[in-house]
């Protein structure tokens, strides 16, 4: 469930709530072993689906920490009736919210995310798919903690302030705010694997290493393979 604010920013961490047959919660060998990362907040649910309790620690650990004291929340499925008290019950004193709810069948249109932003973060995770199909390589990405691995992974690229000006998009574009000048950008996936270091082949900048160019860093431009992006967990704050 990523987060995206108008001056396109996307917020930090990334909430994860991962479909467990345990229940609500992971069970104790599982916890112990689950992949955790800075950019990643991860919880469980029998259904998959956000539950009240979610919510609830989406609001006092990922919302409120990062927005200002006056916030206007575009959301895309919110029940008053349900989520009135929990919200107010979440609020810390002093804090205001108010909450826009996209009307339903409508989110194509004017949920900021869902106009330009998922399909991105779809696009990418299949380009790594992709590679570790094409390669054979043992990563078995449908299990939980790759999984994990592999969104932490995005979303750190994602984040990366080069994006910034495409995460804008999702708000300009329905109309939510006038934009007049036209700023060119490049997607994650044009960055990252449509870059020249991907057209030339390049070789892998960690030395001594050899092998091909997998992926351009969004932060700091290194030209990775997939095991110095994947199975090194390339994790990078450092803009170039
Ligand atoms: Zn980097
Ligand atoms: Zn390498």
């Amino acid at each position: 469930m990523p987060i995206i604010d108008a001056n396109g920013k996307l917020f930090s961490p990334l909430f994860i709530v991962m479909k467990e047959v345990t229940g609500d919660t992971f069970g104790p060998q599982v916890q112990r072993d689950l992949f955790t990362a800075p950019n990643t907040l991860v919880t469980a649910s029998s259904s998959g689906k956000m539950k009240k309790e979610h919510l609830k620690v989406w609001l006092e650990e990922v919302f409120f920490p990062h927005v200002g004291d006056r916030t206007v929340l575009v959301i895309d499925s919110w029940s008053t009736y349900k989520n009135t008290a929990l919200l107010d019950a979440a609020t810390p004193e002093g804090r205001h919210v108010q909450i826009v709810t996209v009307p339903p069948k409508t989110t194509p249109l004017c949920q900021p995310l869902d106009v330009f932003g998922f399909r991105m973060w779809k696009t990418f995770v299949r380009k790594i798919w992709d590679w570790v199909v094409r390669d054979d390589i043992q990563c078995e990405l449908h299990l939980r903690n790759a999984a994990l691995k592999l969104q932490s992974l995005v979303h750190n690229q994602f984040s990366s302030p080069r994006f910034r000006e495409m995460w804008k998009v999702g708000w300009t574009h329905p109309g939510y705010f006038e934009n007049d000048e036209h700023v060119e950008f490049k997607t994650p996936s044009q960055f990252c694997f449509e870059s020249d270091a991907a057209k030339e082949n390049h070789r892998c900048s960690v030395a001594p290493c050899e092998k091909t160019h997998f992926l351009t860093c969004a932060w700091c431009k290194a030209t990775l393979c997939f095991e110095h992006f994947f199975q090194y967990n390339h994790f990078c704050e450092v803009i170039n």
